[in-house]
Order: C-alpha cells, then sequence, then structure tokens
C-alpha cells in the first residue's frame, strides 16, 4: 500500500488537519460521568437544538454521516425501483448511492460553469413523468439557485433533498441551506467545517417526514414513541437502521458549534487571503477562481482553482506535491466512474462537468491554515504558472 501523505500527516501543509475549538474534550469527559454514551443522550439532543434554533430548521435528527442522513432521506422519499431523482454527476458517491440502493436512477444533470452547482435551467429538460425527486448539492458551501429548484419541484410535484454536507452555516437569501429543500442532509466529517470525525444530521423541514424518520433511525422501531408514552410498547414497525450517533462524537461536536462564529470568521479570514494572494495571478495568468453570487453567503468551505487544462492541473498538482504541499483534485465525475457503466449511468453528455473535473484543484484550507503557509502556497504556484518569459519581461 502506497501511503498518501496528505493522509497520514507528513505533508509539509496537509490539505486538511482536524482542530480542536474549545471545550470538545471536556465535553466527552462530561458525556462518561453522564454514563449515557449511546445515542440521544445530552449532547446528542443539545447539537440537534442548536441546528435548529441556528439554521432555523424545525426538526433535526443527529446522524452518524452526511451518508446515513442521505440514506434516510432517499428511503423518506419512497423511492420505488424504475423512479429517478435528478442530481448533479460533479458530487461525491453519497449522493448516488443513497438513491441507487432504493433501487431507484439517478439522472445526472450538468453543473453551472461560475458555482459549479447543478445548472438549474437544465433540470425541466430532464424530468420525466418517473422522476421523483431532486437532490440538489451545494458545492463549497455556495448554494445551488434554491428559489428555481423549488419552483420546479412544485410544478412537478417533486421532492427536493439538499445534500449539505459541504453546507453547514452557509446560507442562500438569508436562509441556511439544509433548511430550504424537504430534508437536508448536514456532514461532521473532519474534512468539514464543523467537525466531529464521523458526524452528520439529517434536516426535517416538512413535518409530515418527521414520525417515520425517528422509525428509520431506530432500526425500524417506535421506540422514539415508546419513550414519549404514545405507544405502550415499542417493536418492528418499517424497515431501518443503526441511525443514531453515539455520545461521544455529539460531546465533541457540541464544543465546536460553541464556536460556529469564530470557526466561520477564521475559515472566511483564510478564504480573503487566499482571495488577495491569488488576484495577480487570476488577472495575468490563466486561472479562475472561486464565485459566490450576491445571494448566497458561504461559509469558506473550499478554495479552488481552474487550471487551463488538464495537463496543467496535473503538472502543477505534481509540482505542490514535491514541495510538500497537498493539492488535490476533486470529484471524478460519478456518470464517468465504474459503477455508473455498471448500472448504464454513462451515457449522459455533461461538458461542462467533464470540463471542470479536470481542470480543477483545491488547495489546503483548514482552521490552523497560517498566513505564511497560504504565502509559501502561493509562491509555488506562482513560480509554476509564470512562463519564463514574463518572469524575464517584469
Ligand atoms: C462529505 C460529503 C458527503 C459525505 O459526508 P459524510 O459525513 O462523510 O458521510 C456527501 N456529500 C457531499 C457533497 C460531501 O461533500
Amino acid at each position: 500500500m502506497r501511503l498518501d501523505p496528505s493522509t497520514v500527516g507528513l505533508a509539509k501543509i496537509p490539505f486538511n488537519k482536524p482542530f480542536i475549538a474549545g471545550a470538545e474534550l471536556f465535553h466527552i469527559a462530561r458525556a462518561v460521568t453522564l454514563a449515557n454514551l449511546a445515542g440521544d443522550g445530552h449532547f446528542t439532543e443539545q447539537c440537534a437544538h442548536v441546528l435548529e434554533q441556528r439554521f432555523n430548521i424545525p426538526k433535526v435528527l443527529m446522524t452518524p454521516s452526511c451518508t446515513a442522513a442521505l440514506e434516510m432521506a432517499a428511503q423518506l422519499c419512497d423511492l420505488k425501483p424504475g423512479d429517478e431523482v435528478i442530481m448533479p454527476s460533479f458530487t461525491f458517491v453519497s449522493t448516488a448511492n443513497a438513491v441507487v440502493q432504493q433501487g431507484a436512477r439517478p439522472v445526472f444533470v450538468d453543473i453551472r460553469r461560475d458555482t459549479l452547482n447543478i445548472d438549474e435551467q437544465k433540470i425541466e429538460q430532464a424530468i420525466t413523468a418517473r422522476t421523483r425527486a431532486i437532490f440538489a448539492v451545494h458545492y463549497a458551501g455556495v448554494g445551488c439557485e434554491m428559489d428555481t429548484i423549488m419552483d420546479l419541484a412544485q410544478a412537478h410535484d417533486l421532492l427536493v433533498v439538499e445534500d449539505a454536507a459541504q453546507g453547514v452555516n452557509a446560507f442562500y437569501k438569508g436562509r441556511a441551506l439544509g433548511s430550504i429543500g424537504h430534508l437536508g442532509c448536514y456532514s461532521f466529517h473532519e474534512t468539514k467545517n464543523v467537525i466531529c470525525g464521523e458526524g452528520g444530521a439529517l434536516c426535517i423541514n416538512d413535518s409530515h417526514f418527521t414520525v417515520r424518520a425517528e422509525i428509520i433511525r431506530d432500526k425500524g422501531t417506535n421506540r422514539k414513541q415508546f419513550f414519549r408514552g404514545q405507544v405502550d410498547k415499542y417493536t418492528w414497525v418499517d424497515v431501518g437502521s443503526s441511525y443514531v450517533p453515539s455520545e461521544i462524537a455529539c460531546a465533541f461536536l457540541f464544543g465546536q458549534l460553541e464556536h460556529l462564529d469564530r470557526i466561520a470568521s477564521r475559515r472566511s479570514e483564510v478564504y480573503a487571503t487566499y482571495d488577495r494572494l491569488l488576484a495577480t495571478l487570476a488577472s495575468s495568468a490563466a486561472i479562475g477562481l472561486p464565485c459566490i453570487p450576491d445571494e448566497c453567503q458561504s461559509n469558506s468551505h473550499l478554495y479552488y482553482l481552474l487550471l487551463e487544462n488538464e495537463a496543467t492541473r496535473n503538472e502543477l498538482m505534481a509540482c505542490l506535491q514535491s514541495q510538500g504541499i497537498a493539492a488535490v483534485f476533486h470529484y471524478v465525475p460519478l456518470h464517468t466512474a465504474p459503477m455508473a457503466k455498471k448500472l448504464g449511468l454513462d451515457s449522459r453528455e455533461l461538458p461542462v462537468t467533464e470540463d471542470v473535473a479536470n481542470r480543477l484543484l483545491r488547495l489546503p484550507l483548514f482552521f490552523d491554515l497560517t498566513s505564511a503557509e497560504q504565502e509559501s502556497i502561493v509562491a509555488a504556484i506562482d513560480c509554476f504558472l509564470k512562463p519564463d518569459s514574463i518572469r524575464l519581461a517584469a
């Protein structure tokens, strides 16, 4: 096995580094003294409460991951074999897996060149009599064009699930990502903004899903109703799984949620530093930088460059790696993956998705990244990109 320096921490500047914001370890110790380490104890409830209050979400259920929340959402959409779900191909595998697990078919739609989110103008032509839902992915914590997506969904009687894995504490027209569709899914994986190692949440914005969501989450039992005294015994009532996170994970997460604002402002500083350091380069060399539309308030989840072509991207990535800087690409479009071929999902032409995926390079961005480190990253990029002629002329 080859060790990837970015994941084992040998890189001089790793791509990501988990961090402690405050009292995470103290809260874990408290969870132990409260003698409840399984799920749905004090900290699970506190985390759900903070998310509901902060982001104006009617009901939040904490989950072990965003993947789990997406699986619950797909089950709640009551997808049947042959049903279709519209989503971008430019996303993480979990968006599609959730749908495929239910026997339904992802229908991939191309992305916008500016935000790299699903192109809302191309959704309607992908809707058929079998379409049941739209899974909108907020790439980089920048909101999809949700007004148009919700209007389309209403006109065609579709459900909307937001994959807001990257969108915690980001907003579209003042509304929190994850709070706009019928269901929303958050991630607290260590690569995201607010973390607990592995963790997630299901946001339930349409209350008619709540009772069934609680059952699916608790192994298909009505245990929650039993504890509330609504039924006199608890038993197996639906297909479900183990989608309740441990109190240890939620205790850690609670320590981070207490510092949401500080985490947000630190990340936005790092983001602004990249913007500032790369501005000259972006105007003189052929690179593109991330774009945030006016109606979106980003959470500075990730920073990327768009290089001129795939070869340049790969050479720059190798050049940075050789200097101990872990820059990575994102994503292998799902419609080009082996699994898409197996499922017959590889026929669509998605020119923007393919073009962008070939040219995109993500830069290190984490809470503890220093501006000196950012300067050395940009100096390395600068040195690679500036042809000798320009450097000599300057
Ligand atoms: C990270 C991510 C996920 C998966 O989140 P987990 O919590 O690791 O399961 C899903 N979708 C997108 C878009 C992501 O970025």
